[in-house]
């Protein structure tokens, strides 16, 4: 078969942070992401084709046209037949890898499933579009002690963080203790958002968990910021809060929320 041809991660395997070790480690690997749109759709198809065993996909949307600039998965048909972005992305992967198993789960990220959700990955990516899924993200991971990525673009920037819980770094709110009141923030709704941007971003999250699903995650944690269009890189290097009140005091007020 094909998807398992020892020529397939060839180029990938020359390279010593990767290896054949690596890329079985890899292959016996599993990711959650979260939304599959623009962030999640690069990440997606970087994975399939890094051979990450087993991707898991949430995401309750529909294609649609305006969709199609950043979203790579997708094509013309799948925004006129309205399919959902999870069945799309699905039959997309399978085409990229055979090999990868793809798991869909049509719904919105939410307190109610989240630990579900996230039962057996060793990592998640961000790839949602708004702070509340993120703080969540942020709840559902320190407890059950799953490293994620932090990633989110909107006009021609965007930032990346990786979250290790347990004593290795901040989480996201060491760094912003409280999302922004709705609103507040622009969002590609509202400003819109460049490809480029997207490619970038998604890029750096999927680099950092292939990292950590290595077991080489940087030595530094930090937020990374990017203007694509500006060609500008920021890295503000990030302390754990002892204060936090996720990571810090033990607090999980987004997943603890009444439904
Ligand atoms: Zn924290």
């Amino acid at each position: 078969m094909i998807s398992n041809s020892p020529d397939r991660y060839a180029r990938h395997e020359m390279l010593h942070e990767i290896g054949a070790a690596g890329q079985r480690k890899l292959s016996q690997s599993s990711v959650l992401i979260v939304g599959c749109g623009a962030l999640g759709g690069f990440q997606a198809e970087l994975l399939a084709r890094a051979g990450v065993g087993r991707l898991r996909i949430v995401d309750p949307d529909i294609v649609e046209l305006h969709n199609l600039h950043r979203q790579i998965l997708y094509m013309e048909n799948d925004a006129e037949s309205k399919v959902l972005k999870v069945e799309a992305a699905a039959k997309r992967l399978a085409q990229v890898n055979s090999g990868v198993v793809v798991e869909t789960r049509p719904v919105r990220f939410n307190a109610q499933d989240a630990q579900s959700l996230l039962a057996g990955v060793d990592i998640v990516l961000d790839a949602s579009d708004n702070f509340e899924t993120r703080y969540l993200l942020n709840d559902v991971c320190i407890k059950s002690q799953t490293p994620w990525v932090y990633g989110g673009v909107v006009g021609t920037s965007g930032m990346v963080m990786p979250v290790l819980p347990g004593l290795r770094g901040p989480c996201l709110r060491c760094v912003i203790p409280a999302p922004p009141e709705p609103g507040t923030v622009p969002t590609a709704d509202t400003l819109g958002v460049l490809n480029c941007a997207v490619a970038v971003i998604a890029s750096l999250q999927t680099t950092l968990a292939m990292r950590v699903l290595l077991g080489n995650p940087p030595a530094e944690i930090g937020l990374f910021h990017a203007n694509v269009w500006n060609m500008s890189f920021d890295f503000l290097k990030v302390q754990r809060n002892d204060l936090c009140p996720c990571c810090g005091l033990g607090g999980f007020e987004f997943l603890d929320a009444p439904v």
